[in-house]
Parts: structure tokens; C-alpha cells; sequence
């Protein structure tokens, strides 16, 4: 039927009508990516149309080429890029998109690169040493948007980045005036860590941002208040985005900059978390724990290594009508760190053979793939439901909730 449809050029629609129990239907023996267009370009609207600024997608959330192609279509036009690879597919995907290279450490060959071959004008440095590498591989260049990363608290956040990246505000008025120097345009960036549960983080940091331009007395031309916004998890249902929004906006309002100044974020989690979810099959059930066949070295990293917890949904015809119990998973390597704690809840009598569905893994899920072991994936498949959970769409506009799944 697939065939029969693509012959008469009409391939995409037989596809896109599907669901996830479509895809359990077909008992797939890996697990299967599925993924929703309709979500990344809402998340891409939303930051286009709310975000009084330039929102940057950080290419590392989710890679994948579909991806990209989408949210530039949807009015995307800034990549945040950090390796040299990343640099490399968004110039090939996407040859007008503008390639900010924010990685604070880079090879001085990645900078000649970025700069001479794929135009890159914006690069981030958190160190004298850094801007000379970045003035050394650009011969000097006098067309450069230099953004000095500050380091900011982490405390609101669940993934921290405060330690490894970023100048302290009270030592930063030397690369700040070197910078300036330097620079065409100069910016001030910062990350309050990935998943920020409070518009304050970004408060506070914008507070570290003024204490950083009074120190060094610099004109300052860009505000990057990089990534962190929030999707919404079990257990992590943040504020609306609009508070952030809003609490940016204020601050940004307040700063002692030119009125010409302009302000950019680098969402990467909020832009793809809703683009896609991951259907497994459980191979072996053990009291309270399921073998399923993908895991910490496939789409579950953050389930295994930082306890994160996703929405999950048995995949059945018909629905269960036990009570929920709380399950922990195996992924199929022969790691035992191959675990994931959940809690995920799921009906009493799921066993070996059945499919379940684990939501909200377009950002740093799909993405973290290995092939340890011999495990990987099948190919993608776009699917047309809504996903699990959204922070773009009111609650009673969500899937509604199969009677066989709990949100904690
Ligand atoms: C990872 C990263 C981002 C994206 O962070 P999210 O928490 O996914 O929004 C943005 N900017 C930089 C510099 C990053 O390292």
C-alpha cells in the first residue's frame, strides 16, 4: 500500500495519519523513533512570534538534518553550533542559515574553518587565551561578533552548567575590554543550565550581566541569555515560557546598553523535546522491572544517568483495565548501568511482547544514540497525534490520557 501511494507521489500521506499503536501493530523488533513535525514548528513559532529577540536553535538537542530543515521553514534562521561537525551539517542543511559557534574551548582549526570556509562571524571565548586563538585563526578578522560567556548560577536548573564554562563577573572586565577591542559587535552570553524550573535564573544571571558591563565599562552590542528553557516532564512542570519571556524582557529593558542593542537566546531543549518519543517492546519481565530493548547507550541517557523521568503509555488495542504499579526499566546492553530508575507507572499486567511508549525524547534523547553492543534503531516515523505532554498547548488541548496511562 506504502508503494502503491508513493507511485502516485502521494507517499507522505498514508504516513503521517499514523499513531503510535499503528507502529506497535507492526511489532517492531527494534525500537522505533517517532517523530512530530507539527510540534518542532509550533515550538519554533512560539519563540519566533514571543521571544522579543533572536531565538538561536543549539544544534546539539536534536541534529537531525528533518529537524533543522523544519525550523528553519518556520522561521529559524540562527544556528547555535559548537563543534567544528555541527558547523559542517548546518552549512550543508541549511547554506543561508547565520552559525554562531558558541563553545566556549575550540580548536584554533575549527575557528580557520568556521570563519574562512562556512562564514561564521559570531564565536564565543571565556579567556584571553581563547580570543587570541580566535584572532590568530581569523588573521585578524575586524568582522567579528565576540560573545564573552559569563558564569552564572545554576541553582533553578536541573542539568547545571555552571562550573565548567564562563568568566566570573568580577574577573571578567579584562576579556571584556580585549574583546571589545577585538570585536566588530560585542556580546555577553550566559547558560543557566539545561531545564530551568524558574524565570529568576535568568534574572539573577541578567543581574551577574550588569555587574560585568559596570565593571569593565564597555559598550555592549548583544545579550545572549542562552538556553534553559524548560519542557515539561513527570514530576517537572514548569511555569508558562511567557514568564521567562517577560522576566527577560524586563531585565534586558533595564541593562545599561545602547538602545540598538540586541537580545538572543539559544533555546535547544524547548525547540525539539515534543518532536519526538520512542516506542520500545519489553523482552523479559522481573517482579517490578522490564527488559525493554533500548536504554542509557540508546535514547535514554538522561533516564539512566541523571534519573531524569518520561512520560510513558502502554501500547495496546485494548486497554488495560489493571491498576497502575510503579516499574523501573532494563535497557539491552549487558551494562548494569544499563538501568533506568524511573518511577514510570504503568498498568500491573504489562509483559513480555507488549509496546510501550516513552514521550518527550526530541531533545538529548533520540539524539544520544550509540551503537554499544550491537543496539540501535529503526528508522524514524512521523507520526500525527500530539505528544504526551506540551508546554505550547493548554492542558485540555494534550492527548487526552488513554485509560491506561498515569501522569504522575
Ligand atoms: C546546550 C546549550 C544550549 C541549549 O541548552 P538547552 O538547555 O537545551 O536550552 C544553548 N547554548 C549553549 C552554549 C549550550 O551549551
Amino acid at each position: 500500500m506504502h508503494n502503491d501511494h508513493r507511485a502516485l507521489g502521494l507517499a507522505a500521506a498514508p504516513v503521517e495519519a499514523r499513531v503510535g499503536q499503528d507502529i506497535a501493530n507492526d511489532r517492531p523488533v527494534q525500537p522505533v523513533t517517532l517523530v512530530r513535525p507539527h510540534a518542532a514548528r509550533r515550538a519554533a513559532r512560539f519563540f519566533v512570534e514571543k521571544f522579543r529577540g533572536t531565538a538561536m536553535y543549539a544544534v546539539k538537542a536534536n541534529p537531525s538534518p528533518e529537524l533543522l530543515t523544519l525550523l528553519w521553514d518556520s522561521g529559524i534562521t540562527h544556528y547555535d553550533v559548537a563543534s567544528i561537525a555541527e558547523v559542517r551539517l548546518v552549512a550543508t542543511t541549511l547554506p543561508d542559515a547565520t552559525l554562531c559557534f558558541m563553545h566556549p574551548v575550540k580548536a584554533e582549526e575549527a575557528i580557520a574553518e568556521a570563519y574562512h570556509t562556512h562564514g561564521v562571524r559570531v564565536f564565543s571565548l571565556d579567556t584571553l587565551e581563547e580570543l587570541e586563538k580566535i584572532v590568530r585563526a581569523t588573521d585578524g578578522a575586524t568582522d567579528l561578533t565576540l560573545c564573552v560567556r559569563l558564569r552564572v548560577a545554576s541553582d533553578h536548573s536541573k542539568l547545571s552548567l555552571a562550573s565548567k564554562f564562563g568568566v566570573d563577573p568580577r574577573d571578567a572586565a579584562p576579556v571584556l575590554i580585549a574583546a571589545r577591542q577585538a570585536a566588530d559587535a560585542l556580546g555577553i552570553c550566559f547558560h543557566v543550565g539545561s531545564q530551568a524550573m524558574s524565570p529568576t535564573a535568568y534574572l539573577q544571571a541578567m543581574g551577574r550581566v550588569r555587574q560585568a558591563i559596570v565593571g569593565a565599562g564597555v559598550t555592549v552590542d548583544v545579550v545572549d541569555v542562552g538556553g534553559g528553557f524548560p519542557s515539561t516532564y513527570p514530576g517537572m512542570e514548569p511555569p508558562p515560557l511567557e514568564a521567562y519571556f517577560d522576566a527577560i524582557h524586563a531585565a534586558f529593558e533595564e541593562l545599561p546598553i545602547s538602545y540598538s542593542a540586541e537580545l538572543w537566546c539559544e533555546p535547544g531543549r524547548a525547540l525539539c523535546a515534543e518532536y519526538a518519543s520512542l516506542v520500545v517492546r519489553v523482552e523479559k519481565r522481573r517482579g517490578d522491572e522490564l527488559y525493554i530493548n533500548d536504554g542509557a547507550y540508546g535514547a535514554l541517557f538522561d533516564a539512566a544517568h541523571v534519573g531524569w523521568r518520561f512520560p510513558v503509555t502502554l501500547l495496546r488495542e485494548e486497554a488495560s483495565d489493571t491498576k497502575p504499579l510503579a516499574f523501573s526499566f532494563y535497557g539491552p546492553t549487558c551494562d548494569d548501568m544499563d538501568h533506568m530508575a524511573g518511577p514510570f507507572m504503568l498498568p500491573a499486567d504489562v509483559k513480555a511482547g507488549d509496546y510501550i511508549e516513552i514521550g518527550m525524547l526530541g531533545a538529548y534523547g533520540c539524539a544520544m544514540r550509540t551503537g554499544f553492543n550491537g543496539f540501535t534503531a529503526a528508522a524514524p516515523v512521523i507520526v500525527s497525534d500530539e505528544p504526551m505532554a506540551s508546554v505550547y498547548l493548554p492542558a485540555q488541548e494534550a492527548e487526552p490520557t488513554p485509560s491506561n496511562v498515569v501522569t504522575l
